[in-house]
């Protein structure tokens, strides 16, 4: 059989099931009611997500003054940066689901993004190369348990400094500022976060995206997913109505899919850091010298033009630090 009888053959018995088998039930038009399975556990919350906020620790953005930036070969000896040297292998906790900031390159399979190349450069500056570099793939919920529980050094991932989370970690400064949106279907015709009273609004587990989406005053139902790219096949699916999140995942889910689209004006600042287990002041004081280095040398610039420039316009100014002593 050549291959176009191959595919006759094959269109012959879809036909043939489609029509019962030659019995001529009429074909209602219409819609067919099918159970579309939903993404392994996507919950809609009837509580909200999370604790009361944490009580008010003034600027959370205001991090360690940056320390001295010493040549790999010449980091303090004691130092966390030395025993992470001392170990081989520096482990970030990363995404692999947000396209350009953390994502698995279907062509290479390598991970890929913004946030990868922030963590490239702390590899650089403790072992004088990238190589050293080993990622940990991590779901948002999944986060803040890595670093507790030392299964990582540090956390580059789309990861907001707040309050409640500076209780059980500690930041960099600033080296990302993104805000809060809501991406629908394009023909919804719904055109914000207000629009969206009593609707299904999607948020992954452990995101402050969801914690926003529980405290809008239009009170839409908050479903929870564990990574991103869940919420759009949640969304393709007519399960939940909008996603919101930060402006910076949406812009790589509405890439993936030309019939959405990102709307309203931001409902909230989100100002990504670095996050680093409690108690490691030196560590802290080192990443904030490679993001300073960053910042007036050109690479942050030169980072976001390679993987942001195309999804969210040209480059701002990097996001300028704050520092506490
Ligand atoms: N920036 C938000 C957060 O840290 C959402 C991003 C994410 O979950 O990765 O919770």
């Amino acid at each position: 059989m050549n291959s176009r009888n191959v595919i006759a053959a094959v269109l012959g018995v879809v036909v043939l099931l489609a029509t019962g088998c030659g019995t001529e039930e009429p074909v209602t038009p219409g819609e067919v009611a099918v159970e579309v399975p939903r993404p392994a556990g996507a919950e809609e919350l009837t509580e909200p997500p999370t604790a009361p906020p944490a009580a008010d620790c003034g600027d959370p953005t205001a991090s360690l003054r940056p320390g001295p930036l010493p040549a790999p070969n010449a980091l303090p000896a004691g130092s966390t940066m030395a025993q992470i040297r001392a170990s081989g292998k520096l482990v970030v906790g990363v995404d692999q689901n947000t396209y350009q900031f953390g994502f698995r390159n279907p062509f290479t399979g390598d991970v890929e993004g913004f946030d990868i190349d922030m963590a490239k450069q702390i590899a650089r500056a403790i072992f004088g190369t990238e190589n050293a570099l080993q990622l940990r793939i991590l779901t948002s919920s999944q986060r803040i348990p890595a670093l507790r529980e030392g299964e990582v050094d540090i956390v580059i991932r789309t990861m907001t400094i707040n309050c409640e989370r500076l209780q059980e970690v500690d930041f960099s400064s600033v080296y990302y500022l993104a805000g809060q949106r809501v991406l629908v279907k394009e023909a919804s015709g719904i055109d914000g976060i207000d629009a969206l009273g009593g609707k299904r609004v999607c948020a992954t587990d452990g995101s402050t995206s969801l914690a926003n989406i529980a405290e809008a005053p239009s009170k839409p139902i908050p479903v929870k997913v564990s990574d991103w790219t869940d919420c759009l096949v949640m969304l393709q699916q007519n399960q939940v109505d909008a996603i919101s999140t930060d402006d910076t995942i949406l812009a790589g889910l509405s890439a993936q899919d030309p019939f959405t689209k990102v709307v309203g004006e931001p409902i909230d600042d989100e100002p990504y850091g670095m996050a680093i287990p409690k108690g490691q002041t030196d560590f802290v004081r080192f990443v904030n010298a490679v993001i300073e280095r960053m910042r007036t040398d050109g690479t942050w610039r030169d980072t976001y033009n390679y993987w942001l420039r195309d999804l969210l316009g040209p480059a701002p100014a990097p996001p300028v630090a704050r520092y506490r002593d």
